[in-house]
C-alpha cells in the first residue's frame, strides 16, 4: 500500500502574507504574495517579488555603521560581499553589499542587530499558509471575503498554488488570484480549476508597446486569457490596467481592451488602477535601479474620462 505520510509536503516560496486587504477582490481578504515573476514591468512596485528565489535586502536607513556595530563585517559573509567605503571614522560608515558577489545565502542576517539585513522570500507548506489565512475566517464570513493569491506571478508555482487554492476551498474559504497570465497554458488549467475570481491584468494591448514596457510581448497572455474565458465559463474574471501617464492612459488602449473583453460574459468588470511610486525605495534595498523617476500618477480628469468609457461599456451610465 502506498504510504502518503512519507511524501514531502508541497512548499512554495512566499514573499509575504498581508491581512485585512480590501482591494484584492470582494470583502476583507488575506493576500498571499508568491515570489517570482515572468514579466519585467518598468513600473513594478514590488521588485522584491520578481525573482523566484530568496533575496537579501539591505536597508541603509537602519544600518548603524561600522564604528558602532560592524558585526556583519566580521567574517560572516562567505563571499566577502559586505564592505565599507573608507574607515569607521567617516560620517557615513554604513555597510554596502557587492550585489555581484552576494549569493543570497542569508548567513549575514543573524549578525545584524537592527534588522538592516533581511531576506525576501520564505519557503512554506500549504498548511502553514492556510493556518495563517484561516485565522481571519470570521472576517471573510462577515464581509464576503476570502484569500487572494498574488505576486509576482503566482501562477509560476502552479502545483503549490493549485494545492493552496484547493486547500482553501476544503476549509470553506473563497479564493481569488491576481495574475498577469504570462505562463504556459498547462499552469493556468491546473490553477483556474480551484479559483472563484480571477483578477487579471491587461497592461497594454499593442504587442510592441507591451514588449517595450513589460519585457515580453502579449501574444501568450491574450491567447491564455481568451482560452481561460472559454474553458472556465463559470469563473468570474475581472480585468485591470495599472494606468500610467504616457504609457497606457489613452482612449485607444481602453477601447481596444474593451473590444477584447466584452464578447465574454464571464468578464464582469474592468478596473483602472492609478500608477503610484510606492515601491521606489525597495529598489535601493535590493541594489536595483528604478527607471520611472519622471513618471507621475494619472490626473483625476483623465481617470474620470477613461472610467466613464468603461462604465458605458458595462452599462453603468445612469
Ligand atoms: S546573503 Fe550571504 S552572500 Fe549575501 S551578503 Fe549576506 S552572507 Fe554574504
Ligand atoms: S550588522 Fe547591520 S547594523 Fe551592523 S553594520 Fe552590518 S548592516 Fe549595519
Amino acid at each position: 500500500m502506498h504510504d502518503n505520510s512519507l511524501k514531502e509536503p508541497l512548499r512554495g516560496l512566499i514573499l509575504n502574507i498581508q491581512h485585512f486587504c480590501t482591494h484584492d477582490g470582494p470583502g476583507i481578504r488575506t493576500t498571499v504574495f508568491l515570489k517570482g515573476c515572468s514579466l519585467r514591468c518598468k513600473w513594478c512596485s514590488n521588485p522584491e517579488s520578481i525573482h523566484l528565489k530568496p533575496e537579501l535586502a539591505h536597508n541603509a536607513g537602519k544600518c548603524i555603521g561600522e564604528k558602532q556595530c560592524g558585526f556583519c563585517l566580521k567574517n560572516v559573509c562567505p563571499e566577502s560581499a559586505i564592505y565599507v567605503v573608507g574607515s569607521g571614522d567617516r560620517p557615513d560608515d554604513k555597510v554596502r553589499i557587492n550585489w555581484d558577489l552576494c549569493t543570497n545565502c542569508g548567513k549575514c542576517i543573524p549578525a545584524c542587530p537592527t534588522n538592516a539585513l533581511y531576506l525576501f522570500g520564505e519557503e512554506m507548506s500549504v498548511d502553514q499558509v492556510l493556518d495563517e489565512v484561516e485565522q481571519d475566517s470570521a472576517f471573510y464570513r462577515e464581509s464576503g471575503g476570502g484569500m487572494t493569491v498574488s505576486g509576482g506571478e503566482c501562477q509560476l508555482q502552479p502545483d503549490f498554488l493549485a494545492a493552496l487554492l484547493a486547500g482553501a476551498h476544503e476549509r470553506g474559504i473563497n479564493t481569488a488570484i491576481e495574475t498577469a497570465s504570462n505562463v504556459p497554458w498547462d499552469f493556468m488549467e491546473k490553477v483556474l480549476a480551484h479559483v472563484d475570481i480571477v483578477l487579471h491584468d491587461i497592461k497594454l494591448t499593442d504587442p510592441e508597446r507591451h514588449k517595450k514596457w513589460c519585457g515580453v510581448d502579449n501574444t501568450r497572455i491574450r491567447a491564455n486569457l481568451k482560452r481561460a474565458y472559454e474553458t472556465f465559463p463559470d469563473k468570474k474574471f475581472i480585468a485591470r490596467t495599472p494606468l500610467i501617464p504616457g504609457v497606457n492612459d489613452d482612449e485607444e488602449h481602453i477601447r481596444a481592451t474593451l473590444a477584447f473583453l466584452k464578447p465574454h460574459k464571464n468578464v464582469t468588470d474592468y478596473e483602472l488602477l492609478p500608477y503610484h511610486r510606492f515601491g521606489e525605495g525597495k529598489y535601493e534595498f535590493l541594489g536595483a535601479i528604478y527607471e520611472m523617476q519622471d513618471f507621475t500618477s494619472p490626473d483625476p480628469e483623465t481617470l474620470k474620462r477613461l472610467r466613464a468609457i468603461i462604465d458605458e461599456a458595462f452599462g453603468r451610465n445612469g
